[in-house]
């Protein structure tokens, strides 16, 4: 019999009438012939009461004692949602994490799930109930209690979905899909009626706030299909799967994340080991960096730029001024008023231009870019937080995001149904190892591209179209994109690569805009080596970016350019030292590489 998830969140459970109600979607999928298995969270705001009463106890409870707390808001709407399935007539049994067997690691208030066992679950529906797992919760080796980290009851749901084989899992909330942005920041964003998992992974790291992101990990690494839709309509919402992507619309959102600050470390030295060094020291203090810009040095010195949730600053520079000063750094500086506005899709891997108009969407609105970094389905800038609206709003628009949607249908697809059979392979496949480890599928090396920077490019409004404009007039497809900060008021480095049969005709186009703006100088590289690492899970740990630089840097290969997706890392090395990066990669990823 086919089986259905159904997850509610907490708006959706939080009072009695939307208990019944919710109980009355389960009962009504269950006639139509699904086993339903309900994941239900905490009702309305009870988990941040709790919290609450805790702080009023101390500044410093216990993580073990904060989850034993948090997961009772779960346990009371379980209970109280079997009753009202069995009010209204039908067989209900409510479950804990511990009580399915939802095994987790030991990371306190952050767990990550390990291993779901199926069993209980599988006979209790076969006895003809409605089952009701609580959300965002599970043990540990020692039979604690953990939690999964806020918003974790839509894990959960997927990790559920996953292993029972779940034809569809629907996560039932208070809005009715996702949005071609956040339709609070701005009325004209769109519903979309569908989206691919590495769209929404970019788009829920961007701060789209639907769902949690380690639960899109899920469905994309077990082909799991979500619909999220209110719990308030039987409106269709918005098909979370495989989508091959559009070639009329190669971005489907926009987002930005507001409270960012920027840290610039001047004049590191320019040599393999730099990176590691300091990145390791943000990731002992658990600190996530974002948007790192590292860009090529002129005489052996880098810059390294990245940015970091406002609120991680102070820590973050604690630790970014010990590296510096190890390493010989020449300055540090920061600036807490930026944003990050990024936009996302799938079809931009394949075509020119999307990042030219976002550019020059940017400049028609007057927005400064401070920052640019680019990888196969995003675009990130940093621009001034005042400007931050007004360059969302000018990005929405010149990616037509508030005209209707291309996606119209939430029909299934073939790429679902392939999918679907995929996860029977990629769960036997997954056998013994923990299911939110990282996985990695594919290390690779191009060799195809060679790299142009212009120093000392004007940092100011309209400058990034432009070189880009001429760029694209002369006829050169352009792979990577990143600008940096590099110090000096003004100014800014732009690094692109190119197709290496275009490198010749780059430089002139450089030399012409180095001539035209005034610029430092060009620098290039007729020969580099892209490598890409892809996976899922790759933001969420947090290493990953750090065994890199560290495997690199053990074979003495400097990383002259890096970005990061949730779904891809990309770094750029020497042309000459390709095959040695690649032999490292794979060796440092080895244990991770299905
Ligand atoms: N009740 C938990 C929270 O509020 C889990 C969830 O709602 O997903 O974060
Ligand atoms: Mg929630």
């Amino acid at each position: 019999m086919s089986l259905i998830v159904q997850k509610f969140g907490g708006t959706s459970v939080a009072d009695s009438q939307k208990i019944l109600a919710a109980a009355r979607k389960a009962i009504r999928a269950q006639q139509q012939g699904y086993h339903v298995v309900m994941v239900v969270s905490a009702m309305g705001k009870n988990t941040d009461l709790l919290i609450d009463l805790a702080n009023q106890i101390t500044d410093h409870p216990s993580a073990r004692e904060m989850d034993m707390l948090l997961s009772t808001g779960e346990q009371v709407s379980v209970s109280l949602m079997a009753m009202a399935i069995q009010s209204l007539g039908h067989n209900a049994v409510s479950l804990t994490g511990a009580q399915i067997g939802i095994r987790t690691d030991s990371s306190h208030t952050k767990a990550r799930i390990k291993s779901i066992s199926t069993e209980r679950v599988q006979r209790l529906l076969d006895a003809g109930n409605i089952v009701i797992a609580a959300g965002f919760q599970g043990i540990d080796e020692d039979f604690n209690i953990t939690t999964l980290g806020r918003g974790g009851s839509d894990t959960t749901a997927v990790a559920l979905a996953a292993v029972l084989k779940a034809e569809l899992c629907e996560i039932y909330t208070d809005v009715d899909g996702v949005y071609t942005t956040d339709p609070r920041a701005l009325p004209e964003a769109r519903h979309l009626n569908r989206i691919s998992y590495d769209e929404m992974l970019e788009l829920a790291s961007l701060g789209a706030g639907v769902m949690h992101n380690r639960s899109i990990e899920f469905a994309k690494k077990f082909g799991t299909r979500i619909h999220v839709r209110s719990s308030l309509s039987d409106a269709d919402g918005t098909l979370i799967g495989s989508l091959p992507e559009s070639p009329d619309h190669p971005v489907c959102g926009a987002a930005v994340l507001k409270d960012e600050a920027r840290i610039t470390i001047l004049g590191v030295p320019d040599r393999p080991g730099s990176s590691l060094d300091i990145f390791s020291r943000l990731a002992a203090r658990n600190i996530s960096v974002d948007m790192i810009v590292q860009n090529v040095g002129e005489q052996g010195k880098a810059d390294i730029s990245f940015t970091v949730p406002k609120g991680e600053l102070a820590a973050t520079l604690e630790a970014v001024e010990a590296a510096a000063e190890a390493l010989g750094a020449v300055d540090v500086m920061h600036d807490d008023q930026v944003a990050k506005v990024s936009v996302v899709g799938l079809g931009m891997a394949r075509q020119t231009g999307v990042a030219d108009k976002m550019f020059h969407a940017l400049a028609a609105a007057s927005v400064n870019i401070q920052m640019i970094t680019t990888s196969e389905i995003k675009i990130s800038v940093l621009v001034a937080r005042d400007e931050a609206h007004a360059a969302l709003k000018a990005v929405h628009k010149a990616f037509d995001l508030d005209k209707e949607p291309p996606r119209n249908s939430v029909a299934t697809s073939s790429a679902d149904a392939a999918a679907a059979l995929n996860a029977e392979e990629v769960i036997s496949h997954l056998r013994g190892v923990d299911m939110e480890e990282l996985v990695i599928n594919d290390i690779s090396l191009d060799e195809s591209q060679a790299r142009v920077t212009i120093h000392g490019v004007p940092d100011a409004p309209g400058v990034a179209a432009k070189v880009f404009d001429e760029v694209a007039a002369a006829g050169i497809f352009v792979d990577m994109i990143i600008q940096s900060f590099n110090g000096i008021a003004d100014e800014a480095s732009l690094s692109f690569t190119v197709p290496k049969d275009k490198f010749d005709e780059s430089l002139r186009v450089a030399d012409k805009l180095t001539a035209e703006f005034d610029c430092q100088a060009v620098t290039s590289s007729p020969d580099i080596a892209k490598l890409s690492v892809s996976g899922v899970g790759l933001r969420s740990h947090t290493d990953v970016a750090i065994r890199s630089f560290r495997s690199l840097g053990e074979a003495d290969i400097n990383v002259e350019m890096i970005n990061t997706s949730e779904v891809r890392l990309n770094v750029v090395v020497d042309g000459k030292r390709g095959t040695t990066a690649l032999a490292q990669l794979q060796r440092a990823f080895a244990d991770v590489l299905r």
